[in-house]
């Protein structure tokens, strides 16, 4: 898989900060509020949700 978004969830607070700045639909939501990366194959690596991400709890890899 290319580049795409890993979440640490046990440490996220369901800000939805990823969902509001990725433009490419990566993430959805689970029934906590929490992101689930729905569509990794989308991700450009742009790193938006990585830097808006108010508990950075969010790391891109290969
Ligand atoms: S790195 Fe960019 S394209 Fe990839 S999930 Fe984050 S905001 Fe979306």
């Amino acid at each position: 898989m290319a580049i795409h978004p890993v979440i640490d969830l046990d440490n996220c607070i369901a800000d939805q900060a990823c969902l509001q700045y990725c433009t490419k639909d990566v993430y959805g939501l689970d029934d906590d509020g929490k992101p689930t990366v729905d569509h990794p194959e989308n991700c450009d690596g742009c790193e938006d949700c990585v830097t808006n991400c108010p508990t950075m709890v969010i790391s891109l890899v290969e």
